[in-house]
């Protein structure tokens, strides 16, 4: 009976990957349209981007051209029909096709090979042409500069029939790319951990997913042969599945497919043995190398002088009826050093205590938004689509915004999925970190401000008819000022639109110091949606409408399995640890593998149960509150 349950669910889980993979697949390249020979296509000039020993030709260069000026794509990537069976997989795993295009905050990731960018966007993004193609990791790399300055529905995958993969002996990059560590040229495998990086895949997770299916048809073979031999079957035959009859026909297809219970474990072990590094690659070593000293020195007197004295009473009410609400280490980034957060007993609000000096606010945001950190948040960023679309969505019964600004705007992914609802909105944004400048290089702003909103707020008086601050006041010392600030900025009838992690969430205390918004030490205050709806009123600023059920963003459970995680098996080279030894490596490697099944587990609770208890009883880990700026004021500072 066992062995039944263990094969059904095994081959149920094979039929449904394998086919979410097959949909995946992009769509061939129509051939060029028939017209007079050698003229050119419409549209703009293109420049090309393609890898070492792949070259479209003449007859794929026209039909790619002609496909982009008639999709009005700005960036079209073409993925090699005879792609090696490895890489196609990966690129399917990490790329939807269909969102990719529409959605214009996601990530720029591919299979690397071909791509054709429009030369005004090639400016407009500052893509230096490649003068020497590289490897695919490098090209990816290129892919991820230029995706986000397309428009939505600007940037598409296909399969291109004419464009062949490789064309050295053997296929796959060995020329001139340097070696894979012990003498052996660097060969498709050995790069495969390089490209994956490029792609922004946390390879310890990639690889658990390969081996997860691998130990479950194992599992099934030995809950009992003969029917484990049907879990078998399945597992030889998903490859099939995946790229029979699609516009895919991948090199070693069949090698991967029938010989799969021996590729697949060769496959994870050459990964992870990979030490090949693409040039982004080596140029983050550098960067490393490069950042050790500031933090040697930083933290040679230990992390406690970031702190301030603790205080004995509320900062916001002011009562001495203080308790721990959760002492936490910095989890998600993993800098030395212990937090508390306290909890009022008379207003409920949450903060920390001692808080962080100006010094240790700057030790601890340092590399995590900008520098060595922006690839890690970026992705972090990218995933809060719908939860963007209903914080603009929330002005909508009340006014019809000509400009607004975002407060806390980090790098912009706010403004550019708010464009498509306002789609005549002029969107700036503000922030501290360096990376609003990108957001302005992408256009995803239109103007940005670098700086802290207290001391921009009066040259920015009057400008905007919508002033957001979504996940900024938990981050800044005296939320207060920045009401303030927002008070003096907005003209009469303006909105300000605030989102905040909610402490009152009645599951925020079943994760203990693993529930995100308690995100230590950047988060220095959580306020109550009553504390932050008074100290509106008081600035003139009317609360017209709250949001708690629907601003839920159902991650909980999921996010406390990642924090874990990252926390015991962090994945990521950093100058702030001593780096892991192999058998520290080894362990890592096997949280992984243990942690994903019950990361999906958490994702499953955070969209069943979760959302159930924010939809059923209107509450969520999160609030939105939508305040207007009396015509008259009742104080003005
Ligand atoms: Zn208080």
């Amino acid at each position: 009976m066992t062995a039944i349950i263990v094969t059904a669910i095994v081959v149920a889980g094979l039929i449904v990957n394998g086919l979410r993979l097959r949909a995946r697949v992009p769509s061939a390249l129509p051939a060029a349209p028939a017209g007079p020979g050698g003229s050119r296509p419409p549209g703009p000039d293109w420049t090309w981007l393609t890898a070492r020993g792949t070259a479209p030709d003449a007859a794929t260069r026209r039909a790619a051209a002609a496909h982009a000026a008639a999709e009005r794509l700005e960036m079209l990537e073409l993925v090699p029909s005879d792609l090696p069976v490895t890489a196609a997989r990966d690129m399917l795993r990490r790329v939807d096709p269909v969102a990719y295009r529409d959605n214009r905050i996601a990530v720029g990731r591919g299979a690397g090979i071909a791509v054709l960018v429009a030369g005004p966007m090639a400016e407009r993004a500052d893509a230096r042409p490649v003068d020497e193609p590289g490897d695919p990791a490098d090209v990816v790399a290129a892919i991820r500069h230029l995706r986000p300055c397309a428009p939505s529905r600007g940037a598409a995958i296909v399969v291109a029939p004419g464009l062949r993969y490789g064309t050295s002996p053997g296929g796959g990059y060995p020329a001139g790319g340097g070696t894979a560590g012990d003498g052996r040229t660097a060969g498709d495998l050995d790069r495969r951990r390089a490209r994956l990086q490029a792609n922004q895949v946390v390879v310890s997770v990639h690889v658990a997913l390969d081996a997860i299916p691998f130990a479950l048809t194992a599992l099934a073979l030995a809950a009992g042969w003969p029917w484990g031999l049907l879990a078998l079957a399945a597992y030889c035959l998903q490859p099939y599945l995946i790229f029979a009859g699609t516009a895919l026909a991948p090199r070693g297809l069949h090698a991967a497919a029938l010989g799969r219970p021996v590729h697949a474990p060769y496959v994870i072990g050459r990964t992870l043995a990979g030490r090949w590094q693409s040039a982004a690659g080596r140029r983050r070593d550098v960067e490393l190398a490069a950042a050790g000293p500031y933090y040697q020195a930083a933290l040679a007197a230990g992390p406690q002088r970031f702190l301030e004295e603790r205080r004995p009473d509320c900062p916001w009410c002011a009562s001495p009826a203080l308790t721990v609400a959760v002492r936490s280490p910095d989890l998600g980034v993993g800098k030395p050093g212990t937090f508390t957060l306290e909890r009022c007993g008379n207003c409920g609000h949450v903060f920390q205590n001692p808080r962080l000096t100006l010094e240790g606010l700057g030790f601890y945001y340092r590399d995590v938004y900008d520098g060595l950190g922006t690839d890690t948040t970026e992705r972090v960023f990218t995933a809060t689509r719908q939860s963007y679309l209903g914080r603009a969505g929330m002005v909508r019964p009340y006014t019809t915004p000509k400009a607004w600004l975002d407060v806390g705007a980090g790098h912009g992914h706010f403004a550019a999925i708010a464009a498509e609802a306002w789609p005549e909105t002029v969107f700036d944004g503000l922030d501290m970190g360096a990376g609003i400048l990108e957001a302005e290089r992408r256009g995803w702003v239109d103007t940005a401000y670098h700086g802290e909103f207290p001391a921009l707020a009066d040259t920015l008086a009057g400008r905007y008819d919508v002033i957001s601050m979504h996940h900024y006041l938990e981050h800044t010392r005296d939320p207060r000022a920045e009401l303030d600030a927002a008070a003096r900025a907005l003209p009469p009838g303006g909105y300000l639109l605030i989102e905040l992690p909610d402490p009152q969430w009645p599951l925020a205390g079943l994760f203990g110091r693993y529930w995100m918004p308690w995100f230590q030490p950047q988060h220095q205050h959580l306020m109550p949606l009553a504390n932050l709806a008074e100290a509106l009123e008081q600035r003139g600023l009317r609360p017209v409408a709250v949001e708690r059920g629907p601003a839920h963003i159902a991650s909980d459970f999921f996010l406390a399995a990642v924090l874990w995680l990252w926390h015991h098996a962090s994945p990521y080279a950093v100058p702030w640890r001593p780096p892991a030894s192999a058998a520290g490596q080894a362990w890592r490697a096997v949280l992984w593998m243990v942690g994903v099944p019950v990361m999906a587990a958490g994702l499953l609770l955070d969209l069943t149960a979760g959302r159930a208890l924010a939809r059923r009883r209107d509450v969520g880990n999160a609030y939105r509150i939508l305040a207007r700026k009396e015509d008259i004021l009742s104080h003005d500072r």
